[in-house]
């Protein structure tokens, strides 16, 4: 490739445009030619007016003008109207909207080659439109080709992107490749030349498909050798457990999975290195991350650190506050707890510790990192249910010139084919296994009209001492009777379990009255919450055996599992009802089918991506880290399987790739900077 140039070297693209064109990230003719068409313009054929059809109404073709009138418009100025007709005689009426001038370019008797992706008829058979290209020559008009149509923005007409693509590729081609010769033969790939010729220009379908294949194939690739060969950097060598570590280990009732233990040293490993780690750790609902994480906290505490764990509730933060204290305490950690509703005397006090060193462990809320928050020795930030903060939040703490070690949690798992992909400049540890002694979550697909099993088989866990979860979509009936409501359902099952004490819960309450309600439910003076979905995240009542999610068709699977998960968390038998209405939709009862068949997160995450695709699963995080241009994060899970074992392969065999086959990949990653 020759070298790279301005986008404004493209004739006609001056100042103004390229700032709106630096907006959807094209700064150079690079970044043009690496610019995919978002659909194509097929004028292979021309198209007549008599071709046109409500599905495609688009003409491409020769007329010639037959008569022109002058109207004056509804706003300021003259509308020109040009009668022409096509080569088979039949009329349109091309509206020129205060564009006079034009009278003396579509002077009567000239021909032209018309282009225009809708034009109207009416009554009469006349057709007519207002927004039309002119050509004198057919291969002017692209009649005979595939066009490219290109997201635009701001003042960016279609006509600027295909001027500056097909400018960008004249001079920045021939296209070198940018794969081992090997891999092109191996997978049928197109060659780059052609590839990103034809991504732009495509002659044929076949030439779009295989131009795209060949290009995500690329990218996947590039992504998945960076990927790995920043891993290379990173072996690290074990780190030494603390004493205070073992205490905590040795004081616990259970042992540690073998999970919890290998994501512990992983995680020893990193805060011993040179470099702040950047780790996420996933594992299942109930699996123990809290228990890691503590660890964590312990180590960088042992070198005389601080650790800051931020939650995203307040009700979670308060639940692992108290968590710490209970195991930590004993140990001799100072613990403080942080939250926005924490203030006055109290809150200057907190910031005075942190600030000078006298609290080790810091929880709290995103309220941890307020502007009046300073730390003195912060080492190691932990933050629990990641995906509830999204990506920004790591972004945020380095804005504010925190440093730190980052050990973010989620019990959102990322399908195994995407987890490197995604989070591709983390580093992953994953508890695969449940603490011993657990019992899978019982589920039930209740119809609504078929609730009385359901009331009577949690009855008999309350006998038990066992108490229940009773979760709603809504706070209260705000006209949409059909959902039932919080407030409402109370009070019914209230008449259900005469004499069984239990609470109303959701975000409206005051912060001290959700405290005190979960307070009451961990010591069972509350045998049942009726709850909407602040019970979500993180909460973890070991006794606690049912479930009942009343909608369940529409929560989304990721909610689902995550209301589900706050049962099963001990070795008690638990049961998760899920009662629909009527009514379903075809991907409500996928996502129900789902819920039954598995508990397995991940299988979970799966079924998830294949019902909604993963752009939405993945959120930000899609977009925040990577940018992805050809590749499909959907439908191209065989290529990512394919890239990511060539790249295997490569960063294998030839870790520098230092060999002559491999230097197309080497100068390739290196322009990606
Ligand atoms: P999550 O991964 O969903 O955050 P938690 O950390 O809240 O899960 O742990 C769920 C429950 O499992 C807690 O009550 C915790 O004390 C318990 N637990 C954690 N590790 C083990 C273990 N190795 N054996 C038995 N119970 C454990
Ligand atoms: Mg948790």
């Amino acid at each position: 490739m020759r070298p790279d140039g301005r986008i404004t070297d493209v004739p006609g693209i001056g100042k103004k445009s390229a700032a709106d064109l630096g907006t959807i990230g094209i700064h150079t003719l690079r970044d043009m030619v690496l610019f995919p068409p978002r659909a194509y313009d097929d004028r292979r054929e021309e198209r007549n007016l008599s071709d046109t059809t409500p599905d495609n109404p688009s003409i491409a073709c020769r007329i010639t003008v037959i008569s022109h009138s002058q109207f004056p418009s509804k706003r300021s100025g003259m509308t020109l109207k040009a009668t022409c007709a096509d080569d088979d005689g039949r009329r349109i009426e091309l509206l020129c909207f205060n564009r006079p001038f034009m009278k003396d370019m579509l002077k009567l008797g000239s021909s032209w080659y018309i282009t225009a992706s809708a034009v109207e008829r009416n009554r009469n058979g006349i057709y007519s439109t207002a927004s039309f290209e002119l050509k004198r020559t057919r291969e002017e008009a692209g009649i005979g080709r595939i066009l490219p149509v290109y997201p635009l923005t701001g003042s960016i007409t279609e006509k600027m992107m295909r001027n500056a693509s097909s400018y960008a590729i004249d001079a920045l081609s021939p296209f070198e490749d940018e794969l081992p010769y090997d891999i092109y033969r191996r997978y049928s790939l197109m060659h780059h030349d052609d590839a990103y010729r034809c991504i732009h220009y495509p002659s044929d379908d076949t030439d779009i498909k295989e131009a795209r294949r060949t290009l995500a194939f690329t990218e996947l690739m590039l992504m998945e050798l960076s990927i790995l060969r920043g891993r290379e950097h990173g072996r690290k060598a074990p780190g030494k457990i603390s004493r205070l570590e073992e205490k905590l280990i040795s004081s616990l009732p259970f042992q540690l999975t073998a999970d919890q233990i290998e994501a512990a040293s992983e995680i020893r490993a990193d805060l011993d290195s040179t470099h702040p780690m950047n780790r996420l750790l996933q594992g299942d609902v109930g699996s123990g991350k809290t228990l890691v994480a503590w660890l964590a906290a312990l180590h960088e505490i042992a070198k005389g650190n601080q650790v800051a764990f931020m939650a995203p509730t307040e009700l979670l933060a308060r639940q692992h506050a108290e968590g710490a204290a209970e195991l930590l305490s004993s140990a001799g950690i100072r613990i403080a707890f942080l939250t926005g509703s924490v203030k006055g005397q109290s809150r200057r006090l907190l910031l005075e510790s942190l600030k000078e060193g006298t609290t080790d462990l810091v929880v709290g809320t995103h309220a941890l990192f307020s502007e009046d928050v300073s730390f003195r020795h912060l080492k190691l930030v932990i933050i629990d249910e990641q995906h509830r903060f999204g990506v920004q939040q790591r972004e945020a703490l380095k804005n504010k010139g925190i440093d730190a070690s980052i050990l973010s949690m989620t019990a959102t798992p990322i399908p195994r084919t995407l987890a490197l992909t995604l989070f591709a400049d983390l580093d992953v540890s994953t508890l695969h296994t449940m603490p011993s002694g657990r019992i899978p979550v019982k589920t039930y697909l209740v119809s609504d009209s078929n609730r009385d099993n359901m009331y009577q088989s949690i009855a008999v866990e309350f006998q038990r001492g066992h108490q229940a979860y009773f979760v709603y979509p809504r706070i209260d009936d705000e006209g949409e009777s059909d959902i039932r409501d919080v407030t409402h359902m109370h009070e019914e099952l209230k008449s259900k379990y005469p004499g069984v004490p239990s609470a109303l819960i959701h975000s409206k309450l005051p912060e001290e009255e959700k405290i005190r309600i979960l307070h009451d439910f961990r010591a069972r003076k509350i045998m049942y919450l009726v709850a909407t979905s602040v019970v979500e995240v993180g909460i973890d009542i070991p006794d606690a055996t049912c479930m009942v999610i009343e909608h369940a068709d529409i929560f989304g699977l990721a909610a689902l599992h995550q209301l589900r998960g706050r049962v099963g968390r001990s070795s008690l038998p638990s049961y998760c009802f899920l009662v629909f209405g009527k009514n379903l939709s075809m991907e409500a009862k996928a996502r129900l089918a789902v819920m039954k068949e598995t508990n397995d997160g991940f299988r979970i995450a799966e079924k998830d991506l294949e019902i909604r695709g993963p752009g939405e699963m993945a959120g930000d995080r899609q977009s925040g880290f990577l940018r992805l241009r050809f590749a499909s994060l959907t439908s191209d899970l065989d290529l990512i399987e394919d890239a990511r074992k060539e790249a295997e392969r490569i960063a294998e065999e030839d870790p520098g790739l230092l060999r002559i086959e491999n230097a197309p990949l080497r100068i390739a990653l290196s322009k990606q900077g």
